[in-house]
């Protein structure tokens, strides 16, 4: 459900900076997006499709990075890899707070000026 608004989001972000750019054609977008961002991917690729349409993104390669969540304990620092929101320290057994993992960010575009 909150695929199509993020790619509406996207598609709107890079019809600016496109503009802004003078360009007319977007050809590539690369993105960033946590494994527990709760985006589903390919859910995100077929709603960019669809929200791109007959604007300067249309057509546009979407090139999504993965950033493997992560997180440290705040008891014992313990710094561990993150399945889910509430993983437990290997350490002492508190729940891990999240350092990384539920980015979605447009990290760069590629244009046709
Ligand atoms: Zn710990």
């Amino acid at each position: 459900m909150h695929e199509m608004s993020l790619a509406m989001s996207i598609v709107e972000l890079v019809a600016t900076e496109a503009k802004a750019a003078g360009a007319r054609q977007v050809n590539r977008i690369e993105l960033e997006v946590g494994t527990l961002s709760g985006v589903l991917v390919d859910s995100l690729r077929f709603c960019f499709e669809a929200a791109a349409r007959e604007t300067v993104a249309a057509g546009a390669a979407l090139v999504i990075r993965e950033i493997a969540a992560s997180g440290r304990c705040p008891a014992c620092g313990v710094e561990g890899a993150m399945a889910g929101l509430l993983t437990d320290c290997p350490g002492c057994g508190q729940y891990l707070v999240l350092d990384k993992g539920r980015e979605l960010r447009v990290v760069s575009i590629t244009v046709d000026e």
